[in-house]
């Protein structure tokens, strides 16, 4: 028997074609990229913490879920904490996070990695309570407990300090309105042996990015209208009037000024430059140059002292400056930020620009950096004063090249600007880098150690080729 689950019930609502295809055609779910499986495992762990809140709480996590949902039957009569007790009820099958006695009711605890309530918890929840009160439960409260964002560690975890336990019960009382008409269609789309025809829209990546928009998206051109650069609505307006293609919007079309040079590059084929701003940028930037680079790990419980959940930790940078390389990659578990800082002022002097792409970023871990360590706060500061951000000019479409697609990342301006591209690194993106980093101080990997120091070095390098480009553009 095909069962609905609470997280079937979540993909039905996203999309009922997802919801079709995850029940017929698994096979052609891709598997999760390596950033989903990271979210996944920090969502396990961040429940298997939240159990230690209830020490006497008796965890049913039975890999055969008839044997768990028979073991919850019979744990139901102890009236203790309950860890992922299973209730079934015809089709319908739910796993719930904590169940606390209450009295002669039922509290629901759904424990999430996030830092706050979202519509999709409520609806998570919202169904966990129907199949629970089908099942004979009488549900008295539902909370929604997660990852308190003010939580700073100090030695090791304490729960209590690390979670904030929402009262989510009105919002799911609201979404449990019309939730059987809702499962019926949902079982019926189950039963059908067609797959529903959904045309592409934003849920595509409501909630969740859609596993399936390779498929689905693939009939766009490859210049589409999903290219405009901040599209939202607009694109799925033209969409409607048949239109796909960038270079097939009408004339007439309302756009922004920058959709507006992406029309004109995509229908004439030439780059647009704004010579004036882009020497004007140009200008501003002082010798010497030095061109940076961070990467940076995050994860839900905080690994070091001193640390918030998902707090950006600085663990390696690279640095050009006059067709010199430095580096700095920490080799170990231990907190690596004043190394990186001490590392940081040896090779940054004291004048001349220093060129990142997209400065908010490097910026926040500076200062984060100099709140950690007091004594470096002058000299962030100046640092900051500095910096000089090559984002700015892509942004702003003083450059656009219709091989950006739409996109001012450094990864698609490098190969529209220059013959080079990030295409062979085994690294190649910032997730990867700081999941890497995290294997290798873990799992002691040489070869990631090199291939995070040929990426950190490639973003830095990309800043060079792109300004020297630049630099023969305005000429
Ligand atoms: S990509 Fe969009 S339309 Fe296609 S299955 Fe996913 S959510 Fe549905």
């Amino acid at each position: 028997m095909t069962l609905l689950t609470k997280s079937k019930y979540l993909v039905g609502l996203q999309c009922p074609k997802y919801f079709w295809v995850s029940l017929h055609e698994e096979d052609r779910i891709p598997e999760p990229d390596l950033s989903t499986q990271h979210k996944f495992d920090q969502g396990h762990i961040v429940g298997q913490l939240a159990k230690g809140l209830f020490p006497d709480g008796i965890d049913i996590p039975e890999a055969d879920f008839k044997k768990n949902i028979a073991k919850s039957k019979e744990f139901v009569k102890l009236g203790k904490p309950l860890f992922e007790a299973a209730f079934m009820v015809g089709n319908l099958y739910s796993r719930a996070d904590i169940l606390v006695p209450a009295g002669s009711k039922w509290d629901i605890i759904e424990v999430k990695s996030g830092t706050k309530v979202k519509d999709v918890n409520i609806q998570d929840v919202s169904f966990q309570k129907h199949v629970y009160s089908l099942a004979g439960l009488n549900i008295r409260k539902c909370f929604l407990m997660h990852v308190n964002n003010e939580f700073v560690k100090s030695g090791e975890i304490d729960p209590k300090k690390f979670f904030t336990k929402e009262d989510i019960t009105e919002e799911v009382n609201e979404a449990i309105v019309g939730i059987e008409e809702r499962i019926n269609n949902l079982l019926n789309v189950m039963k059908s042996e067609t797959c529903p025809d959904v045309k592409i829209s934003k849920d595509c990546s409501d909630p969740y990015d859609c596993p399936l928009e390779d498929d689905c998206w693939g009939f766009l051109p490859s210049a589409s209208i999903f290219d405009l650069y901040r599209g939202g609505q607009k694109c799925f307006k033209l969409l409607e009037e048949g239109i796909l293609a960038l270079k097939d919007i009408p004339h007439e079309y309302k756009l922004t000024d920058k959709q507006g040079i992406q029309h004109k590059c995509e229908k004439t084929g030439k780059v647009h430059v704004d010579k004036e701003k882009l020497k004007k940028f140009l200008e501003g930037i002082q010798k010497p140059v030095y061109y940076l680079d961070f990467e940076t790990f995050r994860t839900a419980i905080p690994i070091l002292d001193g640390t918030k959940p998902y707090q950006q930790i600085p663990f390696q940078f690279s640095l050009h400056i006059d067709g010199k390389h430095f580096e700095f990659l920490a080799n170990d578990n231990s907190d690596p930020r004043e190394k990186f800082l001490v590392e940081l002022r040896t090779v940054l002097g004291s004048s001349g620009s220093i060129i990142v792409y997209n400065q908010s970023f490097e910026i926040s871990r500076l200062k984060e950096l100099a709140d950690a360590y007091p004594d470096y706060k002058k000299w962030v500061s100046e640092v900051i004063d500095r910096v000089v951000d090559l984002w700015f000019p892509f942004k702003n479409f003083y450059y656009y090249n219709s091989e950006q697609h739409g996109s001012a990342s450094i990864k698609d301006v490098l190969p529209a600007i220059t013959e080079k591209d990030y295409s062979k690194l085994k690294i190649a993106d910032g997730d990867t880098a700081a999941l890497s980093y995290l294997s290798m101080i873990y799992a002691d990997g040489e070869d990631v150690r090199k291939d995070l120091l040929k990426y950190c070095k490639l973003d830095t390098e990309a800043m060079v080729w792109i300004v020297k480009e630049l630099g023969k553009i305005v000429k």
